[in-house]
């Protein structure tokens, strides 16, 4: 198969170009370097059935030429990482709307299918666990930016779905929960990378508000084979899915694993003093919300690809610390 991944030289999407090419596909990657860097791409260029263009999606004349190349379409580019959500709402609300429809828009010429990464944040405060596909979602008003990117995100979500069913292009949503792994940076916030540079570092560990909120992280290794399963097979058209972890820990566990794993000559006490509690007020904007708990159900994933998460958190953040370390 020929694939186009926007967002290629992001953090899934280059995992996800390594996974195609090592399977034999022809992969192209579209990525303006907004949030993805060349590095993660680096060791791809010179192979044979790898291109990149380094450009934004919104430039229609390189997205129609791509796209007319290519059989499949993984569209992973948009504005993600909730500190640059917050940051910039602009950036993010086009991004995230106005590139999704240009992708699909392209690809209805083509008829190429299309896999659109969409987030676990669509399910936005709701309180139901685990998150189901055919959940409600709650989100919180339009005056915290936080909720921007949910609703972009849905947004993407009823476009994709409308054009299944509209124009019966073959296009399949994921919804991604919190993926780690390698490559990831802690720059725009996310938690794993960040304290795994902090321990490495000999700086404080750094849990916002009481650090019992909850999430399930799954490895970037077992995301892209659940992206590649839903490739695979055309009854996944149409649909939502959930992918994700399902071993749920609290970020203060979190923190505690971190150490556990990383210095394991000086393993993390009860009130361990290299663990610093933030308010979030002083982390986020006054008033942000976080989610308590995140927990996805993988269910319906499972019944039609029998996927489940392979790798363990542990063996997660060693792999991460080696690539922070290289
Ligand atoms: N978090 C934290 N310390 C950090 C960064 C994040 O305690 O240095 C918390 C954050 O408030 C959230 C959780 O870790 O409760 C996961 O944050 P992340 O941004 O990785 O993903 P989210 O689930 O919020 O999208």
């Amino acid at each position: 198969m020929r694939v186009l991944i926007t967002g290629g030289a992001g953090f899934i999407g280059s995992h996800l170009a390594e996974a195609l090419l090592a399977a034999g596909h022809r992969v192209t990657i579209m990525d303006d370097l907004s949030t993805g860097r060349f590095e993660n791409i680096a060791h791809l260029v010179g192979q044979p059935a790898f291109q990149f263009a380094i450009d934004s999606i919104t430039n229609d004349m390189v997205l129609d030429r791509l796209t007319s190349e290519c059989d499949m379409v993984f569209h992973l580019a948009a504005a993600v990482g909730v500190e640059l959500i917050v940051r910039q709402p602009v950036h993010t609300i086009q991004t995230n709307v106005m590139g999704t429809e240009a992708v699909l828009r392209t690809a209805a010429r083509y008829r190429a299918r299309v896999l659109i990464a969409s987030t676990s944040e669509v399910y936005g405060k709701g309180s139901r666990v685990p998150f189901s596909e055919e959940d409600d979602v709650l989100l919180g008003p339009t005056k915290k930016n936080r909720w921007a990117y949910a609703a972009s995100k849905m947004v993407d979500e009823f476009l994709g779905l409308a054009y299944y069913h509209e124009k019966n292009l073959p296009v399949t949503i994921m919804r991604f929960f919190n993926t780690v792994g390698p490559r990831q940076t802690g720059r725009y916030g996310m938690v794993v990378p960040r304290l795994v540079g902090q321990t490495l570092a000999g700086q404080p560990l750094t849990v916002y508000g009481d650090g019992q909120q909850s999430r399930c992280f799954c490895d970037v290794a077992d995301v892209v084979r659940a992206a590649l399963a839903l490739a695979e097979r055309s009854d996944t058209v149409g649909e939502v899915f959930n992918v994700g972890g399902t071993e749920e820990i609290t970020i203060l566990n979190l923190a505690r694993l971190i150490l556990q794993v990383l210095t394991p000559q000086s393993p993390p006490t009860a009130d361990d003093p290299r663990i610093r509690f933030v308010p979030y007020a002083d982390a986020y904007a006054p008033g942000f919300e976080d989610m308590r708990r995140r927990v996805p159900d993988t269910s319906k994933l499972y019944a039609l690809t029998g996927w489940t998460p392979a790798v363990p958190l542990a063996e997660t953040i060693q792999r991460v610390a080696d690539a922070l370390r290289r």
